[in-house]
Parts: structure tokens; sequence; C-alpha cells
């Protein structure tokens, strides 16, 4: 029997005695408030469908229709075999939600994610990034070739100072940064960082992931939130997260669009979105512009929610969003406080390294459109009762 791939078992061991294994739970049902996870009813505060639009119903329908117009499948690659209009017709939207000159739209967040970075980079160029910067940026910058120099997180001046310290060396120039910080859920300070980049003139990229849907008016994200039109060279967006479906976009600058539909990988080499997928991203950018409903009702939710964790003792860290991190500190006592929620019928994961640095793990709380108040309630009453039991409150 061949040894060669007993290095996993042992590195397997590794992650189960450190607590960091992850056990994936198993969904069967729609991503409603309540989800059968497992077999049992629960209530979410888990998934990243801050708007409740997973399951909407104006979404359902959209999807049945283009599939009956356009089919299941794009067939092929856009450049090669043609776009259908309906990206073409997203695209346009998107342009016009956010707006800006021009957007086009990948299979995911991470595929416009690695897209972009090595379309606008290259060997002889440096990107500054944001110490926190998510996996898709990272691994996006790495396939760059660019030099990689990371500042310390959401900090202008530690950003201005690498710059000084670095541009010279180097034939372009690319900042990065999140715009939501998934795993603590504060807000880049864009407004800052695009005055150093615009001290230098540096290219600036936004991944608002996490603030396409939630940030902004009517959820038109962090660049609408800032009120820098026009000022900020690449934003790229997902729609998986508040708008509930999949896929990627990148807005911004009509010469930088262009050059990715012939420059960038994913679009060149992977097959473009199904036609389901787009039709229901196109019936969630009608319902943002229809109404600023769901965007508020989210908000209030989050603020609600957070206060009454705060009173309950809990640290929600450096939370501005929905995201509310519940910081436990080891791996271990996080996993046993998300399976005890999970026995008073709430789901929400915990969260160790290497997704949150070693020590600062912790459950991270979604809270979204979708909770009525007894939702929220009976979430702080679980907390509660798990606080007082694990002795964290
Ligand atoms: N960027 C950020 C900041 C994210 O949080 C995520 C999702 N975790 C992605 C990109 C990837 O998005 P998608 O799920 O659409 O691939």
């Amino acid at each position: 029997m061949t040894q060669k791939l007993d290095w996993i078992t042992t590195e397997l061991d590794a992650l189960k005695t450190s607590g960091l294994y992850n056990t994936i739970r198993t969904i069967g049902s729609p991503q409603g408030a309540v989800l059968n996870v497992d077999g049992k009813e629960v209530l979410d505060f888990c998934s990243n469908n801050y708007l409740g639009l997973a399951n909407h119903p104006r979404l359902v329908q959209a999807v049945k229709d283009a599939v009956d117009r356009f089919g299941v499948g794009p067939a092929a690659v856009r450049s090669i075999a043609g776009t259908m209009t309906l990206h073409v017709v997203l695209e346009e939207r998107m342009a016009r939600f956010k707006g800006v000159e021009s957007a086009v739209t990948f299979q995911s967040g991470f595929m416009a994610n690695l897209a972009v970075i090595p379309a606008m980079v290259g060997k002889e160029d440096v990107i500054f990034s944001d110490e926190l910067n998510h996996a898709s940026i990272i691994d996006g910058s790495r396939l760059s070739g660019a030099k990689i120099i990371r500042f310390d997180h959401a900090d202008p001046a530690d950003l201005e100072r690498v710059v000084k310290e670095n541009l010279p060396n180097y034939r372009r120039a690319l900042v990065i940064t999140d715009g939501v910080f998934s795993m603590d859920g504060d807000i880049a300070p864009l407004d800052k960082l695009y005055e150093v980049c615009k001290k230098y003139d540096i290219m600036l990229m936004v991944d608002d992931a996490h603030g396409e849907g939630v940030l902004g008016r009517g959820g038109r994200g962090i660049v609408d939130h800032f009120d820098l039109h026009g000022k900020v060279d690449i934003e790229v967006g997902t729609f998986s997260k508040a708008f509930g479906v999949m896929g990627g976009v990148v807005a911004g600058n009509a010469k930088i669009t262009e050059w990715l539909r012939q420059r960038g990988r994913p679009f060149l080499f992977s097959s473009a979105a199904t036609p389901a997928d787009v039709a229901a991203c196109l019936a969630a950018v009608d319902l943002l512009e229809e109404s600023t409903e769901l965007v508020d009702r989210m908000w209030s939710n989050a603020k609600f929610f957070k206060d009454e964790m705060k009173k309950l003792g809990f640290d929600t860290g450096s939370s501005v969003t929905p995201i509310t991190p519940v910081m436990l500190g080891e791996a271990t006592l996080a996993r046993q406080f998300s399976r005890a929620l999970y026995d008073e019928g709430i789901f929400a994961m915990a969260l160790g390294y290497p997704t949150v640095p070693q020590g600062k793990a912790r459950i991270r709380v979604m809270v979204s459109a979708k909770h009525s108040q007894a939702d929220l309630e009976e979430c702080l009453t679980a907390f509660q009762t798990v606080g007082k039991k694990l002795g964290v409150i």
C-alpha cells in the first residue's frame, strides 16, 4: 500500500486535535430565515444572504422565465461563442446602479479578483495590500507576479509610508483594499486611502463584496457610501451575498472593463455565468432600484441585534456593519459555542485559524433583512443561555 498520501492523514489529525477541523453542515431547505440544517429546523444567522434575496419569489420567477427563453447553459466562453443579451443587460444595469462608466461580469467574486488584478499589474509592478484583505485578493495578487507589500489594516498613514519607500522601484502601482472586512465587519477608510492614491497617482481598487447591496444609498456600495464617484478606479463586487445569487462584477472606468474583456483570464478562458444566474441578478437590481425597504430593514435589524448583544456583555469587536463577530478567543471554545447554539435552534458558525488569526476565534453572526423581531430575540436568548453556560458572560 502506498504511503504517499499519509501526510494528509497527519495534517487532518492535527486540525482535529487543535479544534480547527471544519465540519460542513448540510442544508436541506431554501435559504430562508429558517433552515433545515443536518435534519433540524434552525434560525439562520450564518449566511451572507443580507437582504433575503436567495429565495425571493421575484428572483425565482426571473430564473424560470430566463430558463424558458435562454436555456440553462452559456455553452462557452463569451469571447469565443458570443455573449448573451442577458449578460450585456446586467452589465449596463450594474454600471447605472453603481454610477460608473462601465461594468463587466464574471462567474464569481473570486474570479473577478483573479481576472482584474493580473490584468492591471505584472512583474515590474507593485501592489500595496491591506494586511487583512480577502484570500481571493491575495491569490489574484500572487497570480499577477507583482511585488506585494502589505500595509497595516485600514491605516492610510502606513499606506503612505510604504508607498513613499517603495514606489520609485516599480513601473506601476495598485492599492487594494476590502471594502467591508468580512471577518470583523469594519469598513476601509476609502476616502483617506484615495487621498494617498491621488497624491502619488496610484491606481485604487476596492473589493466591495460585503458592501454591495449593503452600504451606500439603497445598497449602491462603498464608493457611494463615501461619495467617491469617479475616483476609485476598480470596484469589485459579488452577486453571491446581498444579491442572493452567484457571480462577480468589476465596475469602473470603461477603459478598464474593455481591457478586461481582452485580457481578463477568467473572462477569456472560463464559460460565462448561466442565464439563470444572470436573470436572478437582474431581478435583484430591479428590487434594489425600486425600494430601499430591504436595505433599511437589514440595517435596523443589525443595529438592534448589536446593541442588545453589547448589553448582554458580549464583545462584538470593531464591527459597524451587519457582520457581527462575537469574539471568543480559542477555536475550541468557538466551536463548542456554535454547537451549543445549534442545540438551542440557532445556526451561527465558529470561525478559527486560518480564516481569522490564531487566538481570535469567534462566532460570526450575520444579521439579515429576512429576520423578524421574534427571530432576533430568539437568537439573543440563545446567546445569553450559551454564553452563561460556557462562562463567556
Ligand atoms: N471578496 C471578498 C471580500 C469576499 O468576502 C468574498 C466571499 N467570501 C469574495 C471576494 C468571493 O466572492 P464569491 O463568493 O462571489 O466568489
